[in-house]
């Protein structure tokens, strides 16, 4: 399995590439900024993308989303059918207050807690992580959990945005987060990588 990732964007948002060596398809999760950068993890990895997966609609995530696109020739964008609004409203997707433009985007295929999505060989179980936004979700693979901006190392994602919910978000930790093993390591939207056991012991929202 190839797994990288580089760091784009203002907001320093982390985007991701997992893929099969064997079939060489890969997906991009989240493309944030910086689209040559996200393009240069892909080229190095010489893998043919699949899907562009958002693991929610705000703009920091999906800010190169147009040229990832155009560049790769992947015109399946996946995310969950409730942040759609969202990703095409430039007012909730932050784009307004982030760059001052107004930027509105549609996805393609949409996915929810249950389903997986298939990348030559590897299987990627998608999670329900609401309370950053409605449709937050988290990508589930070979002991990894890409979990977007509803957990981070020590902290979790803010709940003040349009559609944030400080309940669900407190439910996604007690229903998921907290469930899965100690060795699972979390690779979050922004700032360092982590694991489930070290968030339980010093984590205040994993108490
Ligand atoms: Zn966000």
């Amino acid at each position: 399995m190839i797994f990288d990732m580089v760091t784009v964007g203002n907001m320093m948002t982390n985007c991701y590439l997992v893929a099969d060596e064997n079939t060489n398809e890969g997906i991009v999760i989240d493309p944030g900024g910086e689209p040559e950068k996200i393009l240069d993890m892909v080229g190095r990895a010489g893998v043919k993308i699949k899907y562009i997966v958002l693991t929610h609609g705000h703009y920091d995530h999906c800010g190169a989303l147009e040229e990832v696109k155009r560049k790769t020739g992947c015109n399946t964008v996946v995310m969950n059918r409730l942040d759609e609004a969202m990703l095409e409203d430039p007012g909730s997707n932050l784009s307004l207050l982030l760059v001052g433009q107004e930027v509105s985007q549609k996805a393609d295929k949409y996915v929810e807690g249950g389903d997986i999505i298939s990348i030559g060989g590897i299987d990627i179980t998608i999670r329900n992580t609401p309370g950053h936004t409605p449709g937050s979700i988290s990508l589930i693979f070979d002991g990894k959990c890409i979990c977007g901006d509803a957990l981070f190392a020590g902290s979790v994602g803010r709940t003040d945005f349009p559609g944030g919910s400080p309940d669900a978000l407190k439910s996604t930790i007690d229903s998921v987060f907290k469930k899965l093993p100690d060795e699972m390591e979390v690779w979050p939207g922004h700032g360092p990588s982590t694991n489930i056991g070290r968030e339980r012991r010093r984590n205040p929202f994993m108490k």
